[in-house]
């Protein structure tokens, strides 16, 4: 069987050193980390965050839904410009989005993406879950599980799961591997609950590692111990 992996860029992995928009120089050798996994066989995925442009919580004046509908529309753009960026190294992209933009971007449907999977084409989602008051970490794990993919990367800016933050902690202990539940009732700040919720009785794996490292992404797809696993 085709390993069929998930891979989230979040809008830091887009962003890179700057503190808004794109990084070109950063993205191009993302893409070309998704290439040599593509040409290794492996079905690939993608879901784009937004926080380069705006995270909704971060708009405290305007109803949050509002907020959250541009936060949305973020990962819209963004799911252009990384789609632009593989197909300039000769990757085929589909793009789905959780809701219609009709002119820019197919609204997602399992079929249509299936279909766009076993041609060979990489498969890139926006929107998030397309409802406010969610992530796009919640909307990459909705993905993976609708697409029946075999695991789930998240390129981060730390190295993996600690028992405290290790930007305030020097001491945080960084774990190798760790279940779904665990995270929950450790209370571990790593990725949004929500997800982790949805996951937390599923077969599928989760590593989160960290997106400087040098060919992070393929080290990761390659099952190299990089980040932390996550497990039931
Ligand atoms: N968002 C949302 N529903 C979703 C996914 C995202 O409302 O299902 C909004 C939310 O405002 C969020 C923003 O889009 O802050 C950008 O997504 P996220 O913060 O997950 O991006 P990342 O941190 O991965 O760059």
């Amino acid at each position: 069987m085709n390993r069929r992996i998930m891979l989230k860029l979040s809008g830091e992995a887009l962003s890179g050193s700057k503190d808004f928009g794109f990084d070109e120089e950063l993205l191009l050798n993302i893409c070309n980390q998704i290439k040599s996994a593509k040409d290794a066989g492996n079905e690939i995925c993608l879901l784009v965050g937004g926080g380069n442009f705006l995270r909704g919580r971060d708009l405290k004046n305007i109803d949050q839904v509002k907020a959250d509908q541009i936060g949305m529309l973020s990962t819209v753009m963004n799911g252009i410009f990384v789609s632009e960026m593989l197909k300039s190294i000769g990757i085929e992209v589909d793009i789905y989005s959780a809701f219609a933009c009709e002119g820019i971007v197919d609204i997602f449907s399992k079929d249509k993406a299936v279909d766009s999977i076993k041609k060979g084409r990489v498969v890139l989602f926006v929107g998030g879950t397309g409802h406010p008051y969610f992530t796009t970490d919640t909307g990459v794990v909705l993905r993976a599980l609708e697409m029946d993919c075999t695991e789930i990367l998240f390129a981060k800016s730390v190295d993996g799961v600690y028992d405290s933050d290790p930007k305030i902690n020097p001491n945080a202990k960084k774990y190798d591997s760790i279940t779904f539940n665990e995270i929950l009732e450790k209370n571990l700040e790593v990725v949004d609950k929500t997800c982790i919720a949805l996951i937390a009785n599923q077969d599928i794996t989760l590593r989160l590692f960290a997106l400087n490292i040098d060919n992070s992404i393929k080290k990761a797809i390659n099952g190299e111990k990089i980040g932390t696993i996550v497990t039931k």
